[in-house]
């Protein structure tokens, strides 16, 4: 089989990436089915690892890619001539490749939160369409051509509400394939000239109420359903493009390394939920490789216009509350969506018990037997959101569902994260901020989590010392 391997945490299977499987053949059946890529941690592995990041410090594709099943599956030289193709490509149609992104301490920023320790933000809106998708997007496009091996170019399909559907059809662009990609009505009109202007003519969905889901998602599950390659940035339907995101959290905990040791906390926006996941699933494979040592606190901000992560994480809670018999509020507390935001801001205290007990416990029976509850019966913890129709200057992150939320609630438990529902007052607040103190363009989707840092700093939880990392993921429009 090759190595790393895939694994399910539903059916507790699993399958090699060279079968072709971007999501888990038994989905389906109600249960949290999605794949997870795992390789067999080694010392070599790790001095491999930190040889290649040495020798292609600018090439995300090259410098992690021994880590990776894409490489895996196709084997060293036809990796490396499909990564060369793609970044020719991609400097060609784009102006430059995906690169390696800077990790900047932003110590004006960190003054005006009034903050002693290093606050370092990494900065993507540089990347070939302006936001880390394309990192997600590449990772899929080299797992595809590793499976081609010369064959016939699928068609590809996507649905998203901006940054993710221009990321894939400037990969689509560059390696050749065609793309249909599914957006809502509100989509930005300088997305839909830049899709265009790639050869993508997009699939508009009118969304008529909540509850049911994102329609554009239903369109695209009906295009994969009707034989398109799933190029999205949902793990649970694509594996490949965490693995491909995962370049990220690789080059952000480096580069922290590189300035004298790990954060803290980091604190990332979540919208689907692939972002904060594989950030969190790369700094996890550094630690079992023992290329870093402490694991940062790893925490989630949502907005008020849609939480269904919050949500997932503090019905998680409560299950693990209930198995180790710890106080925790009754489930009529959170039986709303209005109950969910009292509990988080009223409860703190519950909270935060339950939060240390799960970090000090990871591998307890109460939480290995509340995240087993939550893979056999995912409905009791997320479903799609069914508040009033989302609303946000984070417009991007306002996913009906964190499709990739299994493993991201796992990362908050193992280390001890909080998952948290910023005011839009502190959406704004943020944004201002970052463009003040800050020389990234970045848009108000792609500033979010330093709203979840402003009330984590609120409540406590992040300390005026603390080492504390930011994502600023999508350019300003
Ligand atoms: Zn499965």
């Amino acid at each position: 089989m090759t190595n790393p391997t895939l694994f399910c945490p539903a059916c507790q299977s699993e399958y090699d990436p060279a079968d072709g499987h971007f999501a888990c053949p038994k989905a389906g059946d109600g249960r949290e089915h999605i794949l997870d890529a795992r390789f067999d941690a080694s010392p070599e592995l790790a001095e491999e690892l930190l040889e290649s990041w040495r020798g292609y410090p600018d090439d995300p594709l090259r410098a992690f890619a021994c880590l990776g099943a894409a490489q895996g599956v196709a084997g060293r030289p036809a990796y490396r001539d499909a990564a060369g193709r793609l970044q020719q490509g991609l400097a060609r149609l784009e102006g430059a490749p995906l690169a390696v992104t800077p990790l900047t301490s932003t110590p004006k920023l960190a003054r005006a939160l009034g903050m002693s320790g290093t606050l370092a933000v990494k900065d993507e809106t540089g990347q070939p369409g302006g936001s880390h998708k394309v990192r997600h997007l590449a990772g899929t496009m080299l797992y595809l051509e590793a499976l081609r091996a010369g064959g016939p170019k699928r068609p590809l399909a996507i649905s998203s509400c901006g940054n993710a559907a221009l990321a894939a059809a400037c990969v689509a662009r560059a390696a050749g394939y065609s793309l249909t990609a599914f957006v809502p009505e509100d989509v930005h009109p300088v997305v839909l000239r830049l899709l265009r202007e790639r050869g993508v003519n997009p699939q508009v969905v009118a969304r008529l109420s909540t509850g049911g889901g994102d329609p554009c998602y239903l369109a695209f599950r009906d295009a994969v359903w009707r034989g398109a390659v799933p190029f999205c940035c949902s793990g649970r339907d694509n594996w490949s493009n965490i693995e491909g995101g995962q370049s990220l959290g690789y080059e952000a905990a480096l580069q922290w390394l590189g300035m004298g040791g790990g954060p803290d906390h980091i604190v990332l926006q979540i919208g689907g939920g692939a972002l904060a996941r594989s950030v969190a699933g790369a700094w996890n494979n550094l630690d079992a490789l023992g290329v870093v040592r402490d694991m940062p606190r790893i925490h989630a901000c949502q907005t008020e216009g849609a939480f269904p992560f919050a949500r997932a994480w503090l019905l998680l809670l409560a299950e693990i509350a209930r198995n180790a018999g710890c106080a925790f509020p009754p489930a009529s507390g959170y039986a709303t969506l209005a109950g969910v935001r009292q509990v988080l801001s009223e409860e703190q205290d519950a909270i935060a018990n339950v939060v240390e007990f799960a970090r000090a416990a990871f591998r307890s029976s109460p939480v290995r037997d509340a995240l087993r509850a939550a893979a056999a019966s995912p409905e009791r913890f997320m479903w799609s959101w069914d508040g009033a129709p989302p609303h946000s200057l984070a417009h991007g992150i306002l996913d009906d569902e964190t499709y990739d939320w299994y493993f991201l609630a796992q990362a908050l438990l193992r280390t001890g994260g909080q998952a948290v529902v910023a005011p839009e007052a502190l959406i704004a607040q943020a944004h201002e901020l970052a463009l003040t103190h800050t020389l990234v363009n970045v848009s108000a989707t792609g500033s979010a989590g330093l709203a979840g840092l402003l009330a984590l700093r609120q409540t406590g939880i992040v300390p005026d010392n603390a080492r504390v990392g930011l994502f600023f993921t999508g350019l300003n429009r």
